[in-house]
């Protein structure tokens, strides 16, 4: 198993590697202690057979978490989302998408991932009260999980809307957006996530170099990294490079 982050880690370490968190019948559902492990996101070491990349999904309301999937740029935290949706909803359990609505790369309303799947999705932007959307939502029918794409461009005060619909409508609420921006600094929303989630995961993917990759370039269309710009900019010809920390110190003559 590779150098996973978080505590699903952390507990895998005390466990047989023959065991999988995947699905019920692989024999292989986790019990430790008296806890089960019921991460419904990715668990990419937990199975070596590979047939289980994904843990088993269950719904504890009294559980209910606020989780923060972060990552940089091109790491396919989209793919990941959707699949853990996926999830919830080959058991029966609806789930509720939501994802930025200035966002239109795959057109209003959806969340699209770089390996060709999507799924329609609501909208927000910085004027939507998130607790109040949830809890419409919940009017209107019953849902196992929140799942939030582009969570770096929430408002401090909608992460706060989310813990609160965690704490007093009891539903999980998944969060999934980029830790910082092409400077090196975090995103508001990311800020917010960081100091309150309850659990927090990384979407790894790596540089150029083999290393982990941490932060992100902007590049212009010479191929140069941009070192200016605004922290949100939609529709650029730019494109964005996942890198090390020491190449994207190279890259962009930093500290
Ligand atoms: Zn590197």
């Amino acid at each position: 198993m590779g150098r996973a982050a978080g505590f699903v880690s952390v507990l895998l370490s005390t466990i047989p590697m023959r065991h999988c968190l995947g699905k019920a019948g692989c024999e292989l559902r986790q019990v430790r202690g008296s806890r089960v492990l019921d991460f419904p996101g990715p668990v990419p070491e937990a199975c070596e057979t590979g047939l289980h990349p994904w843990s088993e999904p269950s719904y504890h309301p009294a559980m209910a978490k606020l989780y923060f999937h972060y990552s940089t740029m091109n790491a396919g935290k989209s793919t990941v989302l959707l699949q853990a949706s996926h999830n919830y909803r080959e058991r029966g359990m609806d789930t509720y998408l939501l994802t930025a609505r200035f966002d239109n790369r795959a057109g209003e309303g959806r969340i699209a991932s770089r390996i060709g799947i999507g799924e329609h999705a609501d909208t927000f932007d910085d004027c939507d009260d998130l607790f109040q959307k949830i809890e419409a939502r919940q009017a209107r029918g019953d849902f196992a999980c929140v799942f939030i794409d582009e969570a770096q461009f929430l408002s401090e005060e909608q992460v706060w809307q989310l813990a609160r619909a965690v704490d007093d409508l009891r539903v999980p609420v998944m969060c999934y957006g980029l830790r910082v921006d092409f400077q090196g600094k975090l995103f508001p929303g990311s800020a917010a996530l960081l100091a309150l989630a309850d659990e927090m995961r990384e979407v790894r993917t790596i540089c150029h170099c083999g290393k982990k990759a941490t932060m992100v370039v902007r590049q212009g269309q010479d191929g140069h990294a941009l070192r200016e710009g605004a922290q949100v900019h939609i529709g650029g010809n730019e494109t964005y490079v996942s890198l090390c920390r020491r190449h994207w110190r190279e890259a962009m003559g930093g500290p």
